[in-house]
């Protein structure tokens, strides 16, 4: 499932989600996770030039990339026989 920067005419696919904690004027920087309205999905260009507003914080918590290779299996393959 491929989802797209959230920068008007940007078309990059977009790698970190930002949530926004209005009460604690906090902005959380993470790897791109499910689909949720009130994340901000951006490329990582994007992400890199993101200013949080002023006085707010900002927390990288993108951590090391994870790179998970699940075997592929023949949907048919399981069932077969
Ligand atoms: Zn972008």
């Amino acid at each position: 499932m491929q989802r797209l920067c959230s920068r008007p005419l940007c078309s990059r696919e977009a790698e970190v989600a930002l949530s926004f904690d209005y009460s604690r004027g906090h902005v959380r920087l993470e790897a791109l996770g499910d689909s949720d309205p009130h994340v901000l999905d951006l490329c990582a260009v994007h992400a890199e030039r993101f200013d949080p507003p002023r006085g707010w914080t900002l927390e990288d918590a993108r951590g090391p990339v994870e790179v998970i290779v699940l075997s592929a299996v023949e949907p048919g393959a399981v069932l077969a026989g």
